[in-house]
């Protein structure tokens, strides 16, 4: 009896020195993952303007939710499966409504490793048609640089396989609110799809749109040029970002990328014309300076420039 009452004292001893470990690390999670509201029902976690580090813990994407009548929608799940899980936390902090679809801007991995946090049978897991392909041919390689990248932080995480995939568009109805899904031909990946929430006129761009931070071509320069067009014609009202802080100006948004994709596309064209080698290429415009201050510019121009450089060599 001695034993069984020093072992119950000692077991609330310790569940009170792991309540006191546990519990500020929690509300400080909870309260370090910011959430913003962009329009009615409308909500939005924004990454930070880095690369991926142990230190930010991959948290480098936008993410978010767009909350109807009967049900939820999530935009990306976050780049890694904490992430996704302080996402759900937070939805279920506003609403207690099933998240019936989980929406894939694209294949990269810092808007789609925590799709594990929102394993449910009753959510639809939705992504652009080319979207497997693109997942299957390069899972392994993401996941080997995450654990590189964040160690232990990454277990667990990693992108599901969606289950319905779209060729042009769709609408998805989460309750007197309609979603329009539309996938688009190659641009900043192969795979990009955007979201537009007709009752508020939000457009969720993935990364279509970058904002402050440098466009990554994992694409086509030219075709994102002219998705650009189209996602302007749209006439948005709010514009989420794949990355970025919300906007409300459709020029003020798309201008500093276009500028940018524009003087890529000039710039390497001039040079394949006058017959320069890759090499050459990169390394003469890899050393002009930027006609903005993009953030992660060092990482990603030159990059960018053997991109191009590829995707125009076979052009006419
Ligand atoms: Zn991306």
């Amino acid at each position: 009896m001695n034993r069984s009452r020093a072992a119950g004292r000692s077991t609330l001893a310790s569940m009170v020195l792991l309540a006191s470990v546990l519990l500020p690390q929690t509300a400080a999670a909870a309260s370090a993952f910011s959430i913003e509201r962009v329009a009615e029902g409308v909500y939005l976690h924004r990454g930070q303007q880095q690369d991926a580090t142990a230190a930010n813990g991959g948290d480098i994407a936008n993410i978010g939710y767009i909350v109807g009548d009967r049900c939820v929608a999530v935009i990306d799940s976050g780049g890694t499966l904490a992430i996704g899980t302080a996402l759900r936390d937070a939805i279920r902090r506003e609403t207690a409504k099933p998240i019936c679809y989980l929406i894939h801007t694209h294949v990269h991995p810092d808007h789609s490793f925590g799709d594990p946090a929102f394993a449910d049978p009753a959510t639809m897991f939705v992504a652009h048609a080319e979207y497997p392909a693109a997942l299957a041919a390069r899972r392994d390689g993401f996941l080997a640089n995450l654990r590189y990248t964040l160690g232990a932080a990454a277990d667990g995480s990693g992108s599901t396989v969606p289950t319905l995939l779209v060729q042009d568009r769709e609408t998805v109805d989460l309750g007197n609110r309609c979603l329009s899904l539309q996938a688009w031909p190659t641009a900043h990946t192969n795979n990009d799809l955007t979201v537009f929430d007709e009752r508020t006129k939000t457009l969720w761009t993935g990364d279509l749109l970058f904002v402050d931070r440098i466009p990554v071509v994992d694409g086509r320069a030219t075709g994102w040029l002219k998705v650009m067009a189209a996602l302007r014609a749209l006439k948005p009202a709010h514009l989420v970002p794949g990355h970025g802080p919300v906007q409300h100006n459709v020029d003020a948004a798309f201008g500093p990328q276009q500028q940018y994709l524009d003087q890529l596309i000039n710039s390497v064209g001039a040079a394949l014309k006058a017959g320069t080698t890759l090499a050459q290429t990169v390394d003469t415009l890899g050393r002009e300076p930027p006609q903005k201050a993009w953030l992660l510019f060092d990482d990603y121009h030159r990059r960018n420039l053997t991109a191009v450089y590829t995707e125009l060599e076979w052009e006419d």
